[in-house]
């Protein structure tokens, strides 16, 4: 990060303000908790399966009821809601802030924020990848080659097996997205953990790590988390009305 992302357009040194959100800050746009602890995969085994990484690779029917599982997801019809839309109009206002995301629905993309100010652990259910030759293309377009009768569509390049474009169970994170998001959680001033519980990892560490280089750590989620006693503030109000207020404090 140069230094000259931590000034703002005004001249004045503005902090840097990282927001890590989870699956809590999507529920008010229709996007159910699938991936946490208590998600809707990790209560359903079969469900587990269709995004666990070994079954995927192996099995033709885990692939096929996978992308079946994925035209009926509310996710790619799902739009921003006023928390996303409160990040956003955060970063219009001049004040640096870095998204750092479990979520895969692209939402806070969707609401206004540059792309390149998103960090996705969890990568994207907007797009697809080949597993054998890394090619990369949109899910819509895959969806629609399963609405039109290939029920595994293979990539168009070389043939391989197309995956979402998500980090399955059974994956790894991208190791170079998390050193950004490492980077980014040393670096603020303010670091807003919004609608996860932090147990997950290595995302949940990162409020640690933000902690411990001095940021102003707030805690918003509907339950407790295990950082809730090292953080500066804990709001447990709901995320669409609380974040908006919440931002707008931090307007220059
Ligand atoms: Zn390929």
């Amino acid at each position: 990060m140069s230094s000259g992302e931590t000034s703002a357009r005004n001249g004045s040194r503005q902090p840097l303000v990282a927001v890590l959100s989870g699956a809590g800050i999507s529920t008010d746009s229709g996007i159910p908790d699938y991936r946490g602890p208590n998600g809707l995969w990790r209560r359903d085994p079969e469900a587990e399966k269709l995004v666990t990484y070994e079954y995927y690779m192996s099995d033709p029917e885990i692939r096929r009821r996978s992308w079946q599982m994925r035209r009926n997801s509310p996710a790619l019809r799902a739009q921003p809601n006023p928390a996303h839309r409160a990040v956003a109009e955060l970063e219009r206002s001049g004040v640096p802030v870095r998204v750092i995301t479990q979520n895969v629905d692209g939402l806070h993309q969707l609401a206004g924020l540059p792309p390149r100010k998103v960090l996705e652990l969890h990568g994207t259910a907007r797009a697809v990848m080949c597993t054998r030759c890394t090619a990369r293309s949109e899910m819509a377009e895959a969806l629609g080659r399963v609405a039109a009768g290939e029920d595994d569509p293979p990539c168009r390049e070389c043939g391989g097996i197309l995956k979402s474009a998500t980090v399955m169970f059974g994956e790894r994170l991208d190791p170079d997205v998390l050193a950004q998001a490492m980077a980014i959680a040393q670096a603020c001033q303010i670091f807003i953990a919004v609608g996860t519980s932090l147990q997950v990892q290595p995302a949940a560490s990162l409020a640690g790590l933000a902690a411990e280089h001095g940021a102003r750590l707030i805690i918003m989620n509907a339950e407790p988390t295990p950082y809730d006693d090292v953080a500066d503030e804990v709001v447990r109000e709901p995320i669409g009305t609380a974040l908006p207020a919440l931002l707008e404090r931090l307007l220059p």
